[in-house]
């Protein structure tokens, strides 16, 4: 290693009260010789300190911390994909966790990932050998249907803006099993779940490449439709579909007797039921009204608190509900101190998560 700096930009409009803002995180330049992918950055970068009414909007609705280069060094060196230890960092996560870029990586994430408002969409942001733009998508089978339902929901969002300049979702496939942790994204799988949205972004790495402020305004649009950031779509306020199903941390915890459990329902349907299909003559953002029905049908929800012997000691919601973001207060008057799990069921959805009670 040669200890050059790695800068973290953070970009939110503090003066506004809209909060907890949403987290978005971006990576770039992993592999030094992957330029286009930092040229897209800096295009996401310039267009959020812009005057656009999306960026204002994202600016008030979203947190972004975007870490334009992660590789420093192999930049400086000119190596193609390596650091300055010969080190691919992208794909050994597992193999090389010593690496100091890895380190901060990982060390980034899992300070960002417990905060009040943890990171929902992740984005490392590459280019690959071709003349295509794409996404990095997931198999159902390496994660759930439900997972690879929204990555193609924001893959599709992002392609609606900017037509014919984005590869359909399933261009390119990923891992289709359970994955060790050798990428970031798959960090995010194995320790999120579906909480967090993670997609490697592949723009050309060819002397073509072009277009890098379209690329990266279609980017900043498909995220402000997956969060419910009103700038592209004018979703009304409280009305916005939720990236995903996800069980969040509660807080504060540890806790003296009363903490707030947040989540998300997905509501009992997808925006594109019909995979890779997209009538050319349909605005995407005005999807047919069967789909617009599946989107805001109620899903059976279920949390429920138990204790380390697996007894249910307390049940906080058990009812149908619409897609959106709940806060579920939990009093545990009368309870002992100690770890409890709480559990969150939704259709096919589930995830269970500690919280930590000390009187
Ligand atoms: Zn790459």
């Amino acid at each position: 290693m040669q200890n050059r700096t790695l800068y973290l930009l953070t970009i939110q409009d503090t003066a506004t009260t809209a909060l907890p803002r949403k987290r978005v995180w971006i990576h770039a330049r992993t592999h030094p010789n992957e330029v286009q992918g930092t040229w897209v950055t800096n295009q996401i970068i310039a267009q959020l300190l812009g005057t656009s009414q999306m960026a204002r909007q994202l600016r008030s609705g979203c947190v972004f911390n975007i870490l334009p280069m992660i590789n420093p060094d192999g930049v400086e060196l000119q190596r193609a994909r390596e650091n300055a230890d010969n080190i691919d960092i992208e794909s050994n996560w597992t193999a090389v966790p010593g690496e100091p870029e890895v380190q901060t990586l990982r060390a980034m994430f899992v300070n960002l990932m417990s905060l009040p408002n943890p990171i929902r969409i992740a984005l490392n942001m590459h280019s690959a050998y071709g003349t295509d733009r794409y996404f990095v998508y997931h198999t159902a089978t390496g994660t759930t249907a439900g997972y690879a339902a929204v990555e193609q929901r924001f893959i599709n969002a992002v392609r609606s803006y900017f037509p014919g300049g984005i590869r359909p979702y399933d261009f390119f496939a990923s891992w289709t099993s359970a994955p060790s942790q050798v990428y970031p994204e798959s960090w995010f799988w194995k320790n999120c779940g579906e909480s967090v949205l993670a997609l490697t972004y592949e723009d050309m790495n060819d002397a073509s490449a072009h277009a890098f402020d379209s690329t990266a305004n279609a980017i900043l649009r498909g995220i402000a439709d997956e969060l419910g950031i009103s700038g592209s779509t004018n979703v009304p306020a409280g009305q916005e579909r939720p990236a995903t199903f996800a069980l969040e941390q509660n807080f504060p915890n540890p806790f003296n007797p009363v903490t707030t459990i947040g989540f998300r329902s997905p509501g009992n349907g997808l925006l594109n039921p019909e995979p890779g299909t997209q009538n050319p003559g349909l605005d995407p953002r005005n999807p047919e009204p069967e789909t617009r029905d599946q989107i805001t049908g109620t899903l059976h929800v279920k949390l429920s608190v138990y204790d380390l012997l697996g007894r249910e000691v307390a049940v906080l919601v058990d009812e149908p509900k619409e897609p959106g973001t709940y806060n579920v207060p939990f009093s545990a008057w009368g309870l002992s101190s100690g770890m409890y799990v709480y559990r969150l069921s939704a259709g096919r959805y589930a995830q269970t998560r500690t919280m930590l009670l000390v009187k």
